[in-house]
């Protein structure tokens, strides 16, 4: 599994710290000399500036002293994990620190309320430290491996939920302009599209303009501060999508696809982001050689209203 989203880069001063947190445990610094406790990580104390400081250990447990709700990503790389709930924890020992919280509904959230440390590992590196309130069912530790996991239970749930398929002839044109609906479908599986994704479609493609293939000068110099897919990526990678149809078409000697009324990429998908797509049966048309149907398919990034790419599908069957 990657992981495409920034990550704390510890340096000599804060390595204690992140390596507390990989321990599943919170340090922070104390001054031996004065007793005042330290957050974040410094080389002197900051109330009497002495260098004798120590790493103690503590609950990591304290109060929501302030949060807010973003429901526009605070990077683009967060576009799928919307909203995000940004939060200011004022620790047992009075030191504010960041973070943000996991395991609550964003009305269940309220300034004051008793909140514990969450330990969620990352798969690079990294242990973050998020909160969830004190009452929470959630997990003390978010395990990488276990998140891969529930993404493919959230697939296989997709499929196991989808309705019964209907089976239409394909002679009967009827049933199938019956089809044609404004109503589009359940959301489809989802995939992750990593930068290493992203990558090989380039070496495929011979696409490998900056924008797709070099993190460090989109997130210096590009629009949208991080890589983006290809629109042409994102268009193939709906095979890789699983859609809950209600009916499937029988009775034909060949399906063809036909190629697409009309494909638009009308919004990024920033690398490292799941996508994922629904669709709806747009017109159905008896032609010369059989029965030609316009599947519109919209795939978004999760979480997203706009899509990312419409492709009006064109699918014949004869
Ligand atoms: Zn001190």
């Amino acid at each position: 599994m990657t992981w495409n989203k920034p990550l704390p880069q510890p340096t000599p001063i804060s390595a204690p710290f992140w390596d507390g947190l990989k321990a599943h445990t919170v340090r922070i610094q104390q001054c031996e000399s004065c007793a005042h406790w330290i957050f974040f990580p410094r080389a002197h104390c900051p109330s009497c500036a002495s260098a004798r400081l120590a790493w103690r250990g503590v609950s990591g447990e304290g109060t929501l002293y302030t949060y807010t709700v973003a429901r526009v990503p605070t990077l683009p790389e967060f576009t799928d994990e919307m909203p995000q709930l940004l939060a200011v924890v004022a620790l047992d020992e009075g030191l504010h620190v960041n973070t943000t919280l996991v395991g609550v509904k964003e009305g269940e959230i309220a300034i004051g309320m008793r909140v514990r440390p969450v330990f969620d590992e990352r798969p690079v590196e990294a242990t973050l430290l998020r909160y969830t309130s004190q009452g929470s069912d959630q997990p003390r530790v978010i395990e990488a491996r276990r998140e891969e996991s529930a993404a493919q239970d959230r697939n296989e749930a997709v499929l196991e939920n989808a309705p019964p398929k209907r089976k239409i002839d394909c002679k009967d044109i009827d049933a199938l302009k019956s089809l044609v609906s404004d109503t589009f479908s359940d959301w489809s599986t989802q995939f992750e599209v990593t930068q290493q994704v992203i990558d090989e479609f380039a070496k495929l493609s011979g696409d490998d303009y900056w924008i797709h293939t070099d993190p460090k000068r989109a997130r210096e110099e590009g629009p949208f501060g991080t890589t983006i897919a290809h629109g042409a990526l994102v268009q193939v990678l709906i095979s890789r999508l699983k859609l809950p149809m209600t009916f499937e078409v029988t009775g034909f000697t060949n399906m063809v696809n036909y190629g697409s009324n009309r494909l638009r990429f009308a919004t990024p998908v920033p690398s490292g982001c799941r996508i994922h797509a629904r669709c709806r049966v747009a017109a159905v048309e008896q032609v010369k050689s059989g029965v030609q149907m316009t599947m519109e398919i919209n795939v978004h990034v999760v979480g997203q209203d706009r899509p990312s790419v419409i492709n009006d599908l064109v699918i014949l069957y004869m």
